[in-house]
C-alpha cells in the first residue's frame, strides 16, 4: 500500500498542529501508524489523498449513518449556502429540525442547539445544576462526554468518590463535584446516593456505551438509573451523542424504553456538519436564559448550514423505514464473522467493537483488559486489506445505510483470515 502522500503530509501538519491533528485519536499513535490524509469520500467508501479505496467503518466516528456524501445532504447543504451561511439570527429551518426531533424523541420536549457535543452536554448539566440547585454529579469510568473540564474524569478504582482530573490544565477544584461510578454496576451508584444523595444534580450516561468499546448495558442497569435518580430528586441524563437516531429514530431511550429528563445529541443529528442538541423536559429546560437563569449562548448555534444537513439526513432516517433492521442485519454479520475469528465481540444495533480478552466486557475494568497490542495487529491487518476502522481498542465500528452486501461479505472474508 503506498502512503507517500498522506505521509509528507503529515510531516508538514506536525509543524502546526500538536500531533499533527486535530483531535488527537486520529494521530493514530495507538496502533503505531501515522494517519492517513483523505481526500475524498462516497458512499461507503474513503478514499486517501494517494488514491488507495477502503470501506469506511468509522464513518466521520458515527455521523455518516446515511454513508458519505449523501446527495440529498449535500443538496440540501448547497441550497442553504446560496443564502448566506450565518445570520446570528433567527431563521424557520431552526424549529423544522426542533419539530422533527421531538417527533421522534418525545421527552426533548424543549432543546437547544449547539455547535459540538462537547457543548451540548456542558450545557446540559448546567440545566441540572441551575434546576436542582445542586452541584454534584455522577458520571461512569469509560463514558465519555466530550472534553469540558468537569467531564475528564474516570477515576480509578479506589478512587470512586475521589475523582482525579485524567488531563492536565484541569484544576483539581473543577473535578472535586464529578462522582464517578462503575458501569452496570448498581451497587456503585447506590453508594454515592447514600453518601452525597441531597447534592447530586444528575446521573449522565451513555445509555450504550461507545467510547470504551461498545459495551451495552445489562438488562435493567437503565431503569435502575432511572428509578434512583427519581427518588432522589435528581435528573437523568442520556447522552445520546452516539446513539441518537443510531439505535433507532427515537434513539436509545427508545430501544431501552427508559425516558432520561434531559437527552444530549450530536454527530448523526448534523448530519456531518457541526451541530449538537440539548434538552428535555420544560420545565428543565425553562431555566435556561433568557427564561431562566441558566446562561448559554453560542455565536454560531443554529447555524442554518449546518441544520440544513440534520434536516436532510433526518428526514432521509424517517424515509427508510427498514432502515434500523438492516443496520442490525449487516452488523449481525460482521459480528458473525469475528465470533468465527475467535474475536471476542459487544455489539447493539449498527455500533460493535472486538476485544482481545477473554473477559466479558461489561465496564471499563473489563474493557482494560483487552490486549491493545493485538488489536494493532488486528487494525493493521484491516488497514493493509482496506477496510478504514478506528485506531483505537476503545471506539465502535459503525455500519452505515450504504454499506452493500459485496462490502460486508469482502469485510467478513478479510477477518475469517485474520490471525491472532
Ligand atoms: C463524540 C461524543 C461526545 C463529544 O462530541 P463532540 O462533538 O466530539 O464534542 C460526547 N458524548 C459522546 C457519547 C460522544 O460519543
Amino acid at each position: 500500500m503506498n502512503t507517500e502522500k498522506s505521509k509528507k503530509l503529515y510531516s508538514e501538519a506536525l509543524k502546526f498542529m500538536p500531533g499533527g491533528v486535530n483531535s488527537p485519536v486520529r494521530a493514530c499513535r495507538n496502533v503505531g501508524r501515522t494517519p492517513l490524509f483523505i481526500d475524498h469520500a462516497k458512499g461507503s467508501k474513503i478514499y486517501d489523498v494517494d488514491g488507495n479505496e477502503y470501506i469506511d467503518y468509522v464513518c466521520s466516528w458515527g455521523p455518516n449513518i446515511l454513508g458519505h456524501s449523501n446527495p440529498e445532504v449535500i443538496e440540501a447543504v448547497k441550497k442553504t449556502c446560496d443564502k448566506g451561511l450565518t445570520f446570528g439570527a433567527c431563521h424557520e429551518a431552526e424549529i423544522e429540525i426542533a419539530h422533527l426531533i421531538q417527533k421522534h424523541i418525545h421527552s426533548m420536549e424543549m432543546l437547544r442547539l449547539v455547535n459540538s457535543g462537547t457543548e451540548a452536554v456542558m450545557s446540559a448539566i448546567r440545566a441540572a445544576r441551575g434546576y436542582t440547585h445542586r452541584d454534584k454529579i455522577v458520571k461512569f469510568e469509560g463514558c465519555y462526554h466530550g472534553h469540558s473540564d468537569g467531564l475528564l474524569v474516570k477515576a480509578g478504582s479506589g478512587l470512586l468518590t475521589n475523582s482525579i482530573p485524567d488531563s492536565a490544565g484541569v484544576p483539581k477544584s473543577y473535578t472535586d463535584n464529578t462522582l464517578t461510578a462503575v458501569y452496570n454496576d448498581e451497587l456503585s451508584v447506590e453508594k454515592l446516593f447514600d453518601e452525597y444523595a441531597d447534592d447530586i444534580a444528575c446521573v449522565i450516561v451513555e445509555p450504550c456505551a461507545a467510547n470504551m468499546g461498545v459495551v451495552p448495558p445489562k438488562e435493567g442497569f437503565l431503569q435502575f438509573l432511572r428509578d434512583i435518580t427519581k427518588k432522589n430528586g435528581s435528573l437523568l441524563i442520556f447522552d445520546e451523542v452516539i446513539t441518537g437516531f443510531r439505535l433507532s429514530l427515537g434513539g436509545a431511550q427508545q430501544y431501552y424504553g427508559v425516558i432520561p429528563d434531559l437527552t444530549t445529541l450530536g454527530k448523526i443529528v448534523g448530519g456531518g456538519m457541526p451541530l449538537a442538541v440539548y434538552g428535555g423536559k420544560s420545565e428543565v429546560m425553562e431555566c435556561v436564559a433568557p427564561l431562566g437563569s441558566v446562561y448559554q449562548a453560542g455565536t454560531l448555534s443554529g447555524n442554518p448550514v449546518a441544520v440544513s444537513a440534520g434536516i436532510a439526513t433526518l428526514k432521509a432516517l424517517e424515509r427508510n423505514e427498514n432502515l434500523y433492521s438492516e443496520l442490525d442485519k449487516k452488523a449481525k454479520i460482521l459480528e458473525t464473522a469475528m465470533i468465527k475469528a475467535g474475536l471476542n465481540v459487544n455489539r447493539e444495533g449498527s455500533l460493535l467493537t472486538a476485544f482481545f480478552t477473554d473477559k466479558k466486557v461489561i465496564d471499563y475494568n473489563t474493557a482494560q483488559t483487552s490486549d491493545t497490542e493485538k488489536f494493532a495487529l488486528f487494525y493493521s491487518y484491516l488497514l493493509e486489506n482496506k477496510i478504514y476502522s478506528a485506531p483505537s481498542q476503545f471506539e465502535a465500528m459503525f455500519v452505515s445505510a450504504v454499506h452493500s452486501d459485496k462490502d460486508i461479505e469482502y469485510t467478513c472474508d478479510v477477518i475469517s483470515n485474520f490471525k491472532i
